[in-house]
């Protein structure tokens, strides 16, 4: 599970650790919010009653704490997920009144292998069936990148890896990607080498998208923001069409996405 905490993520975490370490998070986070995520199988969510057992457990865990938890659920999008998907987010939502997080792990096919991306373009095929039904696509599934104010203008989200600071691409889920293009030239203050940062690579893809299928995209100022022009002159070796589902995000142009799947 991963353990976020206002102002940072505190990372990855063991149940059994959180357990033991109870009193340590207790002294430590008692005055800010708390918020939990939990990794599922969805497979083994819908089908295995001891799995359900001990994640009763931990979500009891967690309301039975001092602290103030907020909990939600995440899941990679791995065989068989798909058809079950929906019913696993229903049964989320009834049984532990949260949401699941889709985080379908596409950065990892960055690889520039003979299948390079494939599993980025696997889910936007995925996800044009799972919209087929736009209702139900937008009442129960989580879809950040529909969600305008996610990951974009006010956000920014680094890594960090070897000693060096990465700004993090959005694309469909944070990417982390520690290459030079991303890497964060520390100044004088923190804030502000990541602040400028952000604002040289927003500035040169909107500088550069003449010639790309972004240049003419409604879309160009968030995906800027989000980075995902940077990854398609990148890792995509300047590839000029659009690495993202724009007929789902388009699902969400009409209104305010409030973030959250109720
Ligand atoms: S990445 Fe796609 S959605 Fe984003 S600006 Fe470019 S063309 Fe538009």
């Amino acid at each position: 599970m991963t353990l976020f905490f206002k102002g940072g993520n505190f990372g990855n975490v063991s149940f059994k650790y959180f357990k033991d370490q109870r009193s340590r998070f207790v002294d430590r986070f008692s005055k800010r919010g708390m918020d939990v995520q939990i990794a599922l199988d969805l497979n083994r969510l819908m089908t295995d009653k001891s799995y359900v057992a001990a994640l009763d457990e931990r979500i009891e865990t967690f309301k039975n704490s001092s602290l103030d938890f907020e909990i939600s659920m995440a899941t990679n999008i791995v065989q068989g997920v798909e058809g079950i998907l929906y019913a696993a987010i229903d049964y989320v939502r009834d049984r532990y009144e949260t949401v699941i997080e889709v985080l379908p792990s596409v950065v990892r096919s960055f690889n520039h292998s003979a299948k390079h991306g494939d599993k980025l373009f696997e889910w936007n095929d995925m996800l044009t069936r799972l919209a087929a039904d736009p209702h139900r696509f937008k009442n129960k599934f989580h879809f950040l990148q529909g969600d305008v104010s996610h990951k974009a203008f006010h956000y920014s989200v680094v890594s960090l890896h070897q000693g060096n600071m990465y700004m993090s691409p959005f694309i469909y889920e944070n990417a982390q990607l520690h290459t030079n293009d991303f890497v964060v030239l520390k100044e004088n203050s923190l804030v502000d080498s990541i602040l400028n940062k952000k604002q040289e690579i927003v500035n040169s893809q909107i500088k550069k998208s003449v010639d790309k299928e972004c240049g003419s995209c409604k879309y160009l100022n968030i995906c800027a923001n989000r980075m995902v022009p940077m990854i398609m002159d990148t890792v995509f070796d300047g590839r000029k069409e659009c690495i993202l589902n724009k007929d789902v995000i388009g699902l969400y142009d009409d209104e305010v996405y409030s973030g959250n799947s109720y």
